[in-house]
């Protein structure tokens, strides 16, 4: 059996996407990353079941590379990234094992430092989304608009895979 492993970002928690994933997925995550998804969202049911069946496994980057990674982050000039971001990405460049997050500034950064990045959704992680339907045009849109940019038709709510 192929693993997949990635390094997980709290907000692939909120998502749930490793408690749909099957068995061949593997996700790492930062104590900085565990206390964040405590800290938010009091109890994620099945979290402690993940943890235990070692779907989810917590790794603590060294400090070399905890220093090395915070180092790299200021030289590109990135001030908006908290401890659990840089935790993650020195987590990735550590496993070398790609970095799975839909935080822009995280997946940016860690781009800047040729790490993998994957963003749900646009690779092989099919994530149902609400997202508008013009049923005229059959184009969708962004959850944010009302009416269809080509004909003005109202919009519909539809569940896609994004
Ligand atoms: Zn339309």
């Amino acid at each position: 059996m192929d693993i997949k492993e990635y390094v997980a970002d709290s907000n692939i928690f909120y998502m749930g996407i490793p408690f749909q994933s099957d068995s061949s997925f593997k996700y790492y995550i930062t104590p900085e990353i565990l206390s964040e998804i405590n800290h938010i969202q009091k109890k994620i049911d099945g979290l402690n079941l993940l943890l235990s069946l070692k779907k989810v496994i917590i790794i603590e980057p060294s400090l070399a590379n905890i220093k090395y990674i915070s180092n790299k982050i200021k030289s590109l000039g990135q001030f908006g990234l908290s401890n659990p971001d840089c935790s993650i990405i020195a987590l990735g460049f550590q496993l070398n094992l790609p970095i799975i997050s839909t935080d822009y500034t995280v997946i940016n950064t860690a781009k800047s430092l040729s790490l993998h990045t994957i963003v749900p959704g646009k690779s092989n992680f099919e994530v149902k989304q609400n997202k508008k339907y013009c049923s005229i045009c059959k184009k969708y849109f962004a959850f944010k608009y009302l009416y269809c940019n080509y004909c003005g038709n109202k919009l519909i709510f539809k569940s896609v895979n994004k």
